[in-house]
């Protein structure tokens, strides 16, 4: 929990949220991802789903992946994973046959969380591989930068989805109003 997250895991979270934060000005989900061995970021990366056009496109899993690319090896033992939402059944997946010895994560995902939320699959005996699970690293700041991002998109969907003045004839705005009376009016404010 909390109180057991080093000032190095909360360094290596800080630089997942700075991932998330360059996924959500590309206009991804934003949820970033950081390998680790022996205090080196071996590979990092931010969700690209929509870059990707890939629906298994998730932060930790590209991170994972780049990982056994950077070390030559699909087994990442010794390695850490920090992430900044709890990972999904298919990452917890990926994560139990990356052999990672350690996943630090910050916010919990009640939807959809598959280490201790919806499911328990890195910590299920009946698998081959338990890495050890620490949770709630900075996990307030890796929460707002979600609910940041889903507020926002809400905010814009409504806007885009709102009606058109009424015209009458050939006139594009109604009662013959000018735009700058509209927009004096708050007509045409968010
Ligand atoms: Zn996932």
């Amino acid at each position: 929990m909390l109180d057991e997250a080093s000032a190095f895991d909360r360094a290596m979270m800080a630089r997942a949220l700075e991932l998330a934060a360059e996924a959500r000005d590309a206009g991804e989900v934003p949820v970033g991802a950081v390998v680790v061995r022996n205090g080196r970021i071996l590979a990092q990366a931010y969700n690209l789903r929509e870059a990707l056009r890939d629906p298994t496109a998730h932060a930790e899993r590209l991170a994972l992946s780049w990982a056994g690319r950077a070390i030559g090896s699909w087994r990442l033992e010794g390695c850490i994973l920090y992430v900044t939402l709890e990972p999904c059944a298919m990452c917890a997946g990926a994560i139990v046959l990356s052999r990672v010895a350690r996943v630090v994560y910050g916010a919990t995902d009640p939807k959809a969380g598959a280490c201790e939320s919806l499911y328990r699959l890195t910590s299920d005996p009946r698998l081959n591989h338990r890495p050890v699970i620490t949770s709630g690293v900075l996990a307030e700041d890796c929460g707002e930068i979600l609910r940041g991002f889903f507020q926002e998109r809400r905010s814009y969907r409504k806007l885009i989805s709102r009606p058109l003045p009424k015209t009458s004839g050939s006139n594009p705005l109604p009662c013959g109003a000018g735009l700058d009376d509209l927009e004096r009016e708050g007509c045409l404010s968010g």
